[in-house]
């Protein structure tokens, strides 16, 4: 079916119809642009220390509409950047200060959901990043040093052997895996359309099928008149991209995904996951799976087109070659899924900037944070409490990260980010396999990531 998995009978029940209805506030104390997590967890928090502060969210579409609706449900205390980054940007203290926040931040997702009420399938299962080739074992071992050079090795990062991983995760051709304790599987849409609820209950107006056009310091020209503000943030993310001033900011890349039919207890026990862990392997071209609460396996992986001029369409949510792709790549990892059906096929447009690093500030006086790449569930929690202390004028220690502030240089004009984009994603593909010159082709990837 070409819908997404979370939303599949789920969206008509969510209550959004009467937000069309919902008068639109001409004046607001804060206007924020966006119904992902980015937008609402802002509001979530600011409504927590300012509950008399009036905050309009605007929704060109749904709640939950962007990849806030539509993710591969990792919650993880994974950063786009490596901590050598950050640190190169501040400190060596700072980059840890900053990895500790994430690992509390993934916490701090299911402490909140918890307190909401809201019921989106969070286990805190940790993710496994299974090794099974040479490369992959290399891969890993480095992966490990870097973390012993950090003092996350053992707590935070763990190397299992064959034995241990294949007990965990029984893909074929196991050699061993990374095991991060510091991850939890959620169901991305009930987080979001369960934070937007809470919202709603609190006196938060969010304005649904509202599209807005431009963005000023204290105006937000909109589809439905004019809003005048004391705050202004912009939590578009990838679709930022549509506004001429944001196009070289960050481009759109594409992730998919696909949903098998619930698997029976005999597949499982074949399988493992007994504990909800996400799992990938360690190749260059992203994969990222989850056993869901119902018991099927969501998995995802980049390596969609990028679409010229950045564009964004309801018509790249879908791509056969993509899917059957990832239906191959899941087979190969569990070859027992040879006759299960996919039910589901989806994706959607994530936000990169050129230097891979997330970011969070004000620009012409209007706020903004995202860029996160692919690892925006829980960074957006952390975002969404960054843009509440900004717009609140607090100094804190959230403020000070090392992100806040950051300006990535503009990525190249077209046609060269587009010739540059595809042909990086082809390498990082071609990279994985073991013919002659892959490994030189996989430097080349690395180097452009780091
Ligand atoms: C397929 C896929 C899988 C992913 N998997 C993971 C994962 O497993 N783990 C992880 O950490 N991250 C993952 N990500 C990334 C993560 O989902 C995002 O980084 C995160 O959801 C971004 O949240 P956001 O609120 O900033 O943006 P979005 O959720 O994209 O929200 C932006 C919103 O702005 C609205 N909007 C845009 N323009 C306008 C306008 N002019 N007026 C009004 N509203 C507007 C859009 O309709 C949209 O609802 C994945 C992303 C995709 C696409």
């Amino acid at each position: 079916m070409e819908i997404c998995l979370w939303q599949d009978g789920v969206r008509d029940i969510v209550p959004s119809s009467a937000d069309e209805e919902v008068g639109l506030p001409t004046d607001v104390d804060v206007a924020i642009v966006g119904a992902g997590y980015t937008g609402l967890w802002t509001a979530h928090y600011l409504n927590l220390v300012s509950p008399g502060t009036s905050i309009l969210v605007i929704e060109a579409n749904h709640v939950g509409f962007g990849a806030s609706g539509r993710n591969g449900g990792w919650c993880s205390s994974i950063l786009p950047m490596s901590l050598d980054r950050v640190a190169d940007m501040s400190s060596r203290e700072d980059a840890i200060r900053l990895q500790n926040l994430m690992y509390d931040t993934v916490d701090e997702v299911g402490r909140q959901a918890a307190s909401l009420g809201i019921d989106c399938g969070y286990k805190k299962g940790g993710y496994l990043g299974a090794i099974r080739d040479d490369r992959q074992m290399a891969a890993a071992r480095a992966t490990f040093h870097e973390a012993e050079t950090w003092g996350l090795a053992g707590d935070r990062v763990q190397l299992l052997d064959a034995d241990t991983a294949r007990q965990r995760l029984n893909a074929s051709r196991i050699e061993g895996a990374l095991f991060h304790p510091d991850c939890a599987a959620i169901q991305p849409y009930q987080l979001v359309t369960g934070l937007a609820g809470s919202l709603r209950d609190r006196g938060v107006t969010i304005a649904e099928h509202t599209t807005a056009f431009t963005l000023e310091p204290h105006l937000v020209r909109t589809s439905r008149g004019d809003v005048r503000t004391g705050r202004v943030i912009r939590a578009t993310e990838a679709y930022s991209t549509r506004w001429k001033s944001e196009r070289r900011r960050v481009v759109p890349l594409y992730s998919m995904m696909i949903a098998t039919e619930p698997l029976d207890d005999s597949t499982w026990s074949t399988i493992g996951l007994s504990q909800r862990e996400t799992f990938a392997d360690l190749r260059r071209m992203v994969i990222y799976g989850q056993r869901t609460a119902d018991g099927r396996i969501a998995f995802g992986g980049r390596g969609a087109p990028y679409h010229y001029a950045s564009r964004i369409s309801p018509g790249f949510d879908q791509h056969a070659p993509t899917k059957k792709a990832l239906e191959a790549t899941l087979r190969d990892l569990f070859p027992v899924l040879h006759d299960v059906a996919t039910t589901h096929h989806w994706g959607g447009p994530l936000a990169a900037a050129r230097d891979w690093t997330m970011s969070v500030g004000s620009e012409d006086g209007v706020l903004r944070g995202g860029a996160y790449v692919g690892d925006g569930v829980a960074t957006s929690n952390l975002v969404g409490r960054i843009l509440a202390d900004l717009v609140a004028g607090r100094d804190s220690e959230l403020t000070r990260v090392p992100f806040v502030g950051h300006r990535s240089r503009r990525w190249e004009p077209e046609p060269f980010r587009w010739i540059g984009i595809n042909s990086l994603a082809a390498l990082a593909k071609w990279s994985d396999t073991h013919r002659p010159g892959s490994k030189l082709a996989g430097r080349v990837v690395d180097s452009f990531l780091r």
